[in-house]
């Protein structure tokens, strides 16, 4: 049985400790144990592809990885730093995101069909001045992007 102070000793030689910030999984900087179960690891994150909400450490994959998430409901695989951006993001903001995205395959990617999500996405408020709800800044952004692009 490893002791208290050999355990200390371990964690403070065991440089792949990580810590979550406001931006993500980051390198800890300092050279003692961080709990990964922080309380920033509560925060709640939506997935952009089945727009389901889970707390942030279900989409770790491994204390070494700290820039890649995986969505624990769709198995998608995203950045940490795009799952933060998307808190943040009005219904335009997202389409700007999923637009240049729908050529790399988003619609593909997106769980479990198109109309459980179009639905899901109705259900997200953002609290902006806009009279237009989260969808309908999304959708207008969408076609607006997807004109310019046939053009
Ligand atoms: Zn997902």
């Amino acid at each position: 049985m490893v002791s208290h102070y050999k355990r200390e000793e371990i964690a403070r030689y065991d440089k792949k400790q990580t810590v979550f910030s406001g931006y993500g999984v980051a390198p800890n900087p300092k050279n003692y144990a961080v709990s990964v179960l922080s309380l920033n690891s509560e925060k709640l994150l939506i997935c952009p592809f089945c727009l389901t909400i889970e707390k942030l450490w279900k989409y770790v994959i491994s204390p070494e990885n700290k820039r890649i998430a995986k969505c624990p409901n769709c198995k998608n695989q995203i950045l940490f730093k795009t799952l933060f951006s998307l808190l943040e993001w009005n219904g335009s903001q997202f389409a700007d995101f999923v637009q240049p995205y729908s050529k790399m395959g988003f619609w593909k990617k997106i769980y479990p069909d198109f109309e459980t999500w179009k639905r899901r996405l109705t259900y997200i408020s953002h609290s902006d001045d806009s009279d237009d709800s989260f969808a309908q800044q999304f959708w207008n952004r969408y076609k607006a992007l997807k004109g310019e692009s046939e053009e």
